[in-house]
């Protein structure tokens, strides 16, 4: 772990003749070449020299070398949004006839991508619930099964699943375990050590972690991520050099950033888990939580989301956020303002009632991004608007 966080902070571009200590932002489309014979060698993929940055760019490249070294990675792409990379890896490794197997608690975008595009092209899908068994996950396996998708913990519900349980069943049928691991960070939790041969993020979330900049980034297994580049740098979801250099100052504060994000979440946690007006509260590093000890065995820190259900439903809910003075109203999540969102009146509300449910979104689950400011006055914020 030590190497890893120096590496988040030092790892950057080679320096220029200028000598500039911060990282320069190659904001260019192209990359010149000295002659025709390098031209011709770097278009042979004979060099690793840039070409043109819907490829690569050393802006971009630098932001996914420090993730890589976070996530203990071979390779990695870096994309415009986390969607891109979740799309990527699914278009690059998937083809007509194969069976994705998820679980019914993932992202809504992805659960869109998967039931909505992936049939179009051939590929089926079926889910299994977040606390499937060992013997479940391995009895939806069939033999047209490539990829294990999965993310842990789950947005908005934070179901925890134990990644390397799925990770043997994946390696015992020789099917691809790829991570959705937004939502705890490397800081928390390495997929790959576990047994994951991809990591997807959503860089816009706590890697940004200011709510500056979209992006997203796949990392893993090098052949893998060769197959993603290809057909990334093909159909040109590349995320911008201006996005990178953001996010790659970003990374140099994610360890700090996130020991603070957790601290202050478990402090509210804690603070609110007993509160009258809710049926239940969930963090991860609560023992409450039904996969603590999950939690803890691949965890180090709880991270920044805690949700809980009122007692009085949906309009309980808008009401919450209607009450609340300084924490904001907003759809995203990881930033350091702490946010409230209320999922069945909005991310969700176009499904009914049940199918909502099918997907764990409760009428009055309300998710806390809980921010950097200070942990009273977040706490304080919830407390008057819950009374
Ligand atoms: C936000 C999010 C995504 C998608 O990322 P974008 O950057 O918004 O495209 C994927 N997975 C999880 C868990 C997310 O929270």
């Amino acid at each position: 772990m030590p190497q890893r966080i120096t590496d988040a902070v030092r790892l950057r571009s080679q320096q220029t003749p200028q000598g500039e200590h911060s990282s320069p932002l190659y904001l260019t489309s192209s990359f010149c070449f000295e002659d025709a014979e390098s031209m011709r060698a770097a278009f042979a993929d004979e060099t690793d020299a840039n070409i043109y940055s819907r490829f690569s760019n050393p802006s971009v490249q630098e932001f996914t070398d420090k993730l890589c070294a976070l996530e203990g990675a071979e390779a990695g792409f870096a994309t415009a949004s986390g969607m891109s990379a979740v799309f990527g890896s699914f278009m690059a490794l998937l083809k007509q006839g194969d069976h994705l197997l998820s679980c019914n608690a993932i992202f809504g975008s992805t659960h869109t991508v998967i039931a909505k595009y992936l049939p179009k092209y051939g590929i089926s899908y079926s889910y299994v619930s977040a606390d499937a068994t060992e013997a479940d996950w391995e009895a939806a396996i069939t033999p047209a099964t490539k990829m294990i998708y999965l993310e842990t913990p789950t947005n908005p519900g934070l179901e925890i699943i134990d990644i390397a349980m799925v990770s043997r069943v994946a390696k015992k049928h020789g099917v691809l375990l790829n991570v959705d691991n937004c939502f705890a960070t490397p800081i928390s939790q390495q997929p790959i050590a576990l047994g994951a041969d991809l990591v997807v993020h959503s860089a816009t979330k706590w890697l940004d972690g200011q709510g500056r900049v979209l992006g997203g980034a796949v990392t893993g297994r090098k052949d893998l991520i060769h197959e993603i580049y290809l057909f990334c740098r093909s159909t040109g979801p590349a995320l911008s050099p201006f996005n990178a250099w953001v996010l790659s100052k970003s990374l140099e504060t994610l360890d700090v950033r996130m020991e603070r994000h957790a601290s202050n979440a478990l402090y509210i946690a804690t603070a609110l888990e007993k509160h009258p007006a809710l049926s239940w509260l969930k963090y991860p590093f609560l023992p409450s939580h039904p996969q603590y000890a999950i939690a803890r065995q691949q965890m180090t820190q709880g991270g920044g989301i805690v949700c809980f259900e009122l007692k009085g439903g949906l309009e309980a809910g808008r009401k919450f956020l209607d009450k609340l003075q300084m924490l904001s109203r907003t759809a995203n999540l990881g930033d350091t303002r702490s946010i409230a969102s209320h999922p069945a009146s909005t991310t969700h509300a176009k499904l009914s009632e049940a199918e909502r449910a099918a997907v764990n979104i409760t009428p009055g689950l309300i998710r806390i991004s809980v921010g950097l400011e200070h942990k009273d006055d977040i706490l304080n914020d919830i407390l008057q608007a819950l009374d």
